[in-house]
């Protein structure tokens, strides 16, 4: 007796969702604190963070504090401060 038995292919969808962005709520979630919201840079030390807060200017935050330099965007400043 020949029975040829035809074996389906068992169909595996695996279900990956990649966020390439990171939703705001996670970064929260994680209580990432060393978060910069004007440069949108994650600091991993806390000391260097504030020393990075502390040059955003309270009523300008794209104006350096150290040397009063006013920069016109993010990246301007964001690379400005790279310096100190
Ligand atoms: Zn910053
Ligand atoms: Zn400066």
């Amino acid at each position: 007796m020949d029975e040829s038995t035809i074996k389906q292919p068992e169909e595996a969808s695996p279900i990956l969702e990649s966020n390439p962005n990171i939703p705001k709520e996670l970064l929260a979630s994680r209580s990432i604190s060393c978060y910069c919201q004007y440069c949108e840079i994650i600091y991993l030390d806390r000391t260097i963070y504030q020393l990075h807060m502390g040059l955003h200017n309270v009523n300008n935050p794209w104006q350096c504090n150290a040397c009063g330099k006013v920069c016109e965007n993010r990246l301007e400043f964001s690379s400005h401060v790279l310096h100190y």
